[in-house]
């Protein structure tokens, strides 16, 4: 290796060869390995914490170093046995797609920099457009590094089209249920806590209309302004939809901006079932969509859909001198024009290639595989006299919890029992399960969206979690 950065064309072809081989095994072997990393701060600091070295080392221990260390020591998310938050189930071909993006450093921020990387942009938006039912001339987005950016870049752009300037009596709806980005995306907008309506849920987590109604009216008799209401299409803990067609009319008739976020659940469109249930979506003016989910992306891709094209250039247009004599015509688009970022990663290939590769029959096979899974998993439960189904399965994610009818547990024991159910799971490594909190419970929660991920696994982690169950309850530690 020399000054100017370069490997020999031997090396290079060597080197890249080892990188594909470990991939292509990693792919292959991921089901015997463990999911789940546990490194403390100390421990991972003994391993890699020293001062930028000066001289170089030898490529191909660098190489042997980080497969030895760090990806034993990071969550294998793409793995059949990682059910906790949103897995990242991930494809081969999209990760060799980025892989070529990378390689190529594509500047995907202007037309003129690389048109084919803007027109497959546009193309790729085109589809994810017409799934959701949004207009596909007239509409418009973009991809983004994830959902959280696609949301706020969602809420400026609504904030932009109907305060324009002055927001300082704006107010936004979301229910109880809505993601956690939101909320972020509203503070670092710089609105003030009082101009967030959480609005509560019903008793099956969904956005209350009528609760949503009061308010707003409220408000007006009070002097604010109503400007957005985010209503989700899938929320995270539960794969709840909200009831997307009744919201719609209440902002058609308060003239709100109806932002959906379907970061969770957007995919399940690509399903029969997923698509009634999503009915409502295509009257939304804009949509947060996150193909690193359950479009099986990896990372990083969201996705920021509008009803019209215009008002994300309306938003985020700004011309510095520097930027002026590369505008090219109207109809080829800038991608810088339409969000924050100026220099962007080529995004779209990867959904392309991978759609174009597996055909979208494919990915509709497979986000129905996983809500058909999710719906033989709470049949299974609910014939069990151990388990608790605390929320359905609702688009392939299930909450539920250990409470065998014969023991009559107090509540405070159950969430104890099952609180340890999870710990175990975790320090055994085998299985990525995690516990929320609903209705004051805690459940253990299972997101199954990962097309490989069998009923046989799923059967094999409830034993494991009965297994421990059993152990704790015969140690009565908790009773
Ligand atoms: C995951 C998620 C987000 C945030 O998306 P990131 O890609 O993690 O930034 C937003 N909303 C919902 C409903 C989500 O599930």
């Amino acid at each position: 290796m020399i000054h100017d950065l370069t490997l020999t064309e031997k090396e290079m072809t060597r080197f890249g060869h080892r990188i594909v081989n470990e991939l292509v095994k990693h792919f292959v072997s991921l089901p015997d390995k463990k999911p789940v990393a546990l490194g403390t701060r100390k421990e991972m600091d003994s391993l890699f914490l020293e001062e930028a070295p000066k001289e170089p080392s030898n490529i191909d221990e660098v190489f042997d170093f980080v497969m030895d260390n760090v990806f034993t020591n990071t969550n294998l998310v793409t793995h059949p046995k990682s059910y906790a938050f949103v897995p990242g189930p991930s494809n081969f071909v999209s990760v060799m797609a980025d892989t070529l993006a990378t390689g190529f450093n594509t500047f995907s921020g202007g037309w003129n920099a690389s048109p084919a990387a803007s027109e497959l942009e546009i193309v790729t938006i085109n589809w994810l457009l017409k799934m959701f039912g949004l207009p596909a001339k007239k509409g418009g987005g973009l991809f983004t590094s994830g959902g959280s950016v696609a949301n706020l870049t969602a809420l400026v752009t609504a904030r932009n089209q109907k305060c324009g300037e002055d927001f300082s009596k704006a107010r936004i709806y979301l229910s109880d249920q809505a993601h956690s980005s939101n909320v972020k995306a509203i503070r670092i907008m710089g609105f003030k806590k009082n101009q967030i309506r959480i609005i509560p849920t019903d008793s099956e987590f969904k956005f209350s209309v009528n609760k949503l109604k009061n308010a707003i009216a409220r408000d007006r008799l009070e002097g604010f302004v109503p400007f957005c209401v985010i209503a989700s299409a899938g929320t995270t803990n539960t794969g709840t939809v909200d009831p997307l067609l009744d919201i719609s009319t209440v902002c058609k008739d308060e003239n709100v901006w109806f932002h959906v976020d379907a970061a969770y659940g957007g995919a399940a469109i690509l399903s029969k079932q997923g698509k009634k249930l999503l009915h409502g979506i295509q009257k939304a003016d804009s949509i947060t969509a996150d193909p690193h989910k359950w479009f099986y992306q990896p990372y990083e891709m969201g996705c920021l859909l509008v009803r019209n094209h215009k008002w994300l250039g309306n938003t985020f247009t700004e011309k510095p001198e520097y930027l002026r004599d590369i505008e090219g015509n109207e109809s080829e688009i800038n991608f810088y024009d339409m969000g924050m970022q100026l220099t962007r990663r080529f995004r779209a290939l990867k959904l392309y290639m991978s759609m174009k590769s597996f055909g979208l029959d494919a990915f509709s096979k497979a986000v129905t595989y996983n809500i058909k899974l999710a719906e033989k998993v709470e049949k299974i439960l609910r014939e069990s006299p151990h388990w608790e189904i605390v929320s359905s399965a609702s688009l392939a994610v299930i909450n539920f919890r250990y409470n065998p009818i014969a023991m009559q547990l107090v509540e405070k024991d159950i969430d104890t029992l099952n609180q340890h159910i999870a710990e175990q799971v975790t320090l055994s490594r085998e299985a990525i399960l995690a516990t929320t909190i609903l209705n004051k419970q805690v459940v253990l929660r299972m997101c199954l969206i990962n097309p490989r991920t069998t009923i046989n696994d799923v059967m094999e982690t409830l034993e494991q979690c009965e297994s421990y169950a059993f152990t704790k309850l015969e140690n009565s530690m908790c009773i």
